[in-house]
């Protein structure tokens, strides 16, 4: 479904974002996958090369908060490649501190990663997308974007930013042939969940018509669809995949 497309994955060292770059490699596409560091992005390439010794992928890490340095990495990528097709901005963190413990800084850390960093790469892929004659850029929102969170108010607030900047985009550069839409995950089976305290996923799962957690590939696919020509008609959509979570 991918085939010969360039691909940038942002966060794809570990948990979802690993799982789109290996979905994308089976569909034909050529990845970069940018990770937060040297060692972590070389070690996700390695590993993928170890079970595939020709996959097309490659790792990169510039840092997500830096516009320059971003758009360093991302000149470099058109440069060797002479497009970039697709950009998948899945990095992200999650909190889970109560606001009465909340500082300024804390606020603005996990804003920068989620929100900032996420419209740098835009920022920086945009131009090439708009000379190629288009593209498919693909945030990654969250199931908190329905009911908000109760602990860790600058995640779903930076998430609520994910959509409005996703539904907002898509109105602007769809004249450019550019679609913008995102994939909310419900609780997925990944480090960030592993790391959240048992008692604020229990009851989560509960909510869960489909009565399990997601795994990561129940995400790659829908990032595979929208990253393809199948979705040629899709923008500015954010596309649930949470098993009919309800609150
Ligand atoms: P994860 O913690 O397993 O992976 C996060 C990825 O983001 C990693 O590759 C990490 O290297 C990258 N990252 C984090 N901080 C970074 C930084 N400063 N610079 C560069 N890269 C950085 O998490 P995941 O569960 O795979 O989450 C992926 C995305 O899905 C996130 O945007 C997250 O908010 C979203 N999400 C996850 C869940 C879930 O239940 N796991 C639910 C809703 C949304």
């Amino acid at each position: 479904m991918l085939k010969d497309k360039i691909a940038v994955v942002t966060g794809g060292t570990r948990g979802i974002g690993n799982a789109v770059v290996r979905s994308f490699l089976e569909n034909g596409a050529q990845v970069i996958l940018f990770g937060s560091r040297e060692e972590t992005a070389t070690k996700a390439v390695d590993a993928i090369k170890k079970d595939n010794p020709d996959a097309k992928i490659e790792g990169a890490w510039p840092k997500l908060a830096d516009f320059e340095s971003i758009s360093k990495e991302i000149k470099r990528i058109e440069e060797k490649y002479g497009r970039i097709d697709i950009l998948v901005n899945n990095a992200g963190v999650t909190d889970s501190t109560s606001v009465y413990e909340y500082d300024a800084k804390k606020f603005s850390d996990i804003i920068d990663i989620n929100v900032k960093g996420l419209f740098n790469a835009i920022l920086a892929v945009i131009p090439y997308m708009k000379k190629q004659g288009g593209g498919s850029i693909i945030n990654t929102s969250s199931m908190v974007t329905k009911f908000g969170q109760t602990l860790g108010v600058a995640y779903p607030t930076s998430k609520f930013a994910v959509n409005g900047l996703t539904v907002s985009l898509a109105r602007e550069l769809g004249p450019d042939k550019i679609r913008v839409n995102a994939v909310a995950p419900g609780i997925t089976n990944t480090d960030m969940v592993k790391n959240l305290p048992k008692e604020m996923i229990d009851p989560l799962i509960n909510m869960i018509p489909l009565r399990r957690i997601g795994e990561p590939e129940d995400l790659s696919k829908a990032f595979v669809f929208l990253a393809s020509d199948q979705a040629d008609f899709v923008s500015g959509e954010v596309l649930y995949v949470d098993g009919a979570m309800i609150v």
